[in-house]
């Protein structure tokens, strides 16, 4: 039995990742790039990080309002 794929949601332009963190729950998530250019995420709030089997990529530049940036 193989798990089944792993697959994130990511704003193309931002980097933000959908969903909370399954970790803290917190909805900062970035994308993540592994050295052997695997995908997956990482969480802004608490540091735990994943990888996935897909990414599905949407267009834009959203970012959660809590990120900071201003
Ligand atoms: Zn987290």
């Amino acid at each position: 039995m193989s798990a089944p794929a792993k697959t994130i949601q990511v704003y193309r332009i931002s980097g933000y990742v959908l969903g909370p963190c399954e970790k803290c729950g917190k909805e900062e998530r970035a994308l993540l790039m592994f050295e052997d250019y695997g995908m997956g995420w990482e969480c802004l709030a608490c540091g735990h990080s994943d990888r996935v089997d897909r990414v599905e990529w949407i267009e834009g530049d959203k970012l959660p309002p809590d990120w900071g940036l201003g």
